[in-house]
């Protein structure tokens, strides 16, 4: 594998140990503690990471907020800010290949996967770089005669961003290069299980030009510290994403000290096919919505609606392609799904299985690990199908993350709306049809942060995403995302010079 000198790790028996980026420095944690990181291909470790406790967290806060305060950051322009955000995204797609390696690597998300993503990671920058120069107030005309009012949209300040294992760098952008864009410092924590290609990533700041402190990474455990960083009273704004369960703690831990909060959670997300729908491109979404990723992405399709008539040949087909997929190492070039990231998250998703059988649902492909004596070692499990699922049962109510899929039949529109939207999240669907009037219609009641129609599993850098009901707060990409990093100041100017009753306001 491709390493880049001097950065973020220094190798020892063939095992990978990082350090963390606190103000410009490649450090241990404080304690010396570090933690393991295993591959889920081999089940072997392959890296080790500083386990940060409080005072790690504190330093790195501090530096942030003394690049924010003090450093040559906080007086630069929008168009400074976006000359380095540029030279960021060119040495991303420089390093495109060994980031997407190591990731692998830590999570056993297939290179071809990753390989995609990180050739597309610098459009993040070069976008948010355009926009770092655009972020303006507004000159309000004045109800009052003899003043100028007018608004400027400051940086909030430091930022702790939160991120979990399943796709660690991509879902750190979505949030950092808003951030930096509008001149925030960063604290990111990457989740205690893939801690490694946030670490990578990090190597590349000090050459694209970005002051120390500007962007900070610690790396450790969530209740420690992921705790730490969002109950520090320097952090300003929290971007978390993750369950729906932290995400809930998050936010009352956040509110002790009045931080801002944005959260991306967890999905159910529905797809839908309609009878006259062309039920080869939606197999291939609802594949592609399921199974890729071995389901472990919150934008998971793990519920598919079908209408009636276009059921059972639905099921045939989806059956048949779920048999066929190539499971293997995440590195071939064959492969089509690779292990889950952990053992723990493993035995979730077989617990979800057990849990679907128990409640009734019929079993209908995979279910268990698969037997071939290469895949042992791995964390893998058959891509699984339920079907004559209620949308009552636990397999529809919670999400699993991985590859089970619930197929529940429906009759007519009216009902379906109802069963989509019959659940606590509101991230995402799929709404497969050739009716465009349906398909807007269905669009606009479902509710849900992202809707698609004749597509899955598409985002872009300039297109909001983000969760209605238990599903989040705030959105992440477009122009809007930026609003979730500044914040708004009124500056009332008087113009005539006269002194006025101090008794009347205004
Ligand atoms: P998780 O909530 O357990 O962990 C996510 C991150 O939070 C990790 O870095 C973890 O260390 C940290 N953390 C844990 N406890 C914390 C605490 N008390 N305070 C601060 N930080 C803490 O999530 P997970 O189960 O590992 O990740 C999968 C979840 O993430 C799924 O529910 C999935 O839907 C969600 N997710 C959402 C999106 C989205 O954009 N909506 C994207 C990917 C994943």
């Amino acid at each position: 594998m491709q390493t880049r000198p001097d950065e973020a790790h220094e190798e020892t028996g063939g095992i990978r140990n990082y350090k963390m980026l606190v103000g410009g420095e490649w450090v241990d944690a404080r304690s010396e503690k570090t933690f393991e990181s295993v591959n889920p291909y081999t089940g072997r470790v392959w890296a080790t990471a500083p386990e940060a406790g409080e005072e790690d967290v504190d330093r790195a806060v501090r530096a942030a907020r003394e690049a924010f305060d003090e450093g040559p950051w906080g007086k630069m322009t929008g168009t400074e800010r976006a000359r380095l955000l540029r030279r960021l995204a060119e040495l991303i797609a420089e390093n495109a290949d060994l980031i997407a390696r190591v990731e692998s690597t830590d999570n056993g998300k297939l290179i071809k996967e990753m390989g995609g993503q990180m050739k597309a990671l610098p459009e993040w920058y070069y976008y948010f770089a355009g926009a770092a120069d655009k972020i303006h107030g507004e000159t309000i005309p004045s109800d009052k005669p003899n003043f100028l009012l007018y608004t400027r949209r400051e940086p909030i300040g430091v930022v702790g961003a939160i991120v979990p294992w399943n796709s660690p760098v991509l879902l750190l952008t979505w949030k950092l290069a808003p951030a930096l864009a509008a001149g925030c410092t960063v604290v990111a924590k990457p989740a205690e299980q893939t801690p490694a290609s946030v670490l990578e990533f990090a190597g590349l700041f000090e050459e694209a030009g970005f002051p120390p402190g500007v962007f900070n990474v610690v790396t450790g455990d969530g209740p420690t510290a992921g705790r730490a960083l969002v109950r520090h009273p320097g952090v300003d704004k929290v971007a978390f994403t993750g369950s729906t369960q932290t995400g809930i703690a998050v936010m009352k831990d956040a509110a002790d000290h009045l931080a801002k909060v944005s959260l991306e959670l967890g999905g159910k997300s529905p797809q839908i096919v309609f009878d006259d729908a062309d039920l080869e491109a939606s197999n291939n979404g609802v594949v592609a919505g399921i199974f890729a990723a071995a389901g472990q992405t919150c934008m998971a399709g793990s519920r598919l609606f079908v209408q009636q008539k276009a059921h059972d040949e639905l099921v045939g087909r989806l059956s048949e392609r779920a048999e066929a997929i190539k499971l293997g190492d995440p590195f071939g070039t064959e492969t089509e799904m690779g292990p889950v990231a952990f053992k723990e998250h493993l035995e979730k998703v077989q617990d979800a299985i057990r849990a679907g059988q128990d409640e009734g649902a019929e079993l209908i492909c995979g279910g268990n690990r698969p037997e071939a004596p290469e895949l042992r070692d791995g964390y893998f499990i058959e891509p699984t199908i339920f079907t004559g699922v209620d949308n009552g049962m636990r397999i529809a109510r919670e999400e699993i993350f991985g590859p089970v899929l619930s197929v529940i039949p429906f009759e007519d529109e009216e009902e379906l709306i109802e069963q989509a939207n019959g659940t606590r999240f509101g991230l995402a669907a799929g709404v497969w049809t050739k009716d465009i009037r349906r398909a807007h219609r269905v669009a606009h009641a479902l509710r849900a942060g992202t809707v698609w129609v004749n597509s899955y599993r598409t985002v872009s850098f300039n297109a909001p995403f983000g969760g209605y009901k238990m599903s989040g707060l705030g959105r992440e990409n477009g122009l809007e995302s930026v609003n979730e990093y500044t914040q708004v100041k009124s500056v009332w100017v008087e113009l005539s010079g006269q002194t006025r009753d101090p008794f009347v306001l205004g």
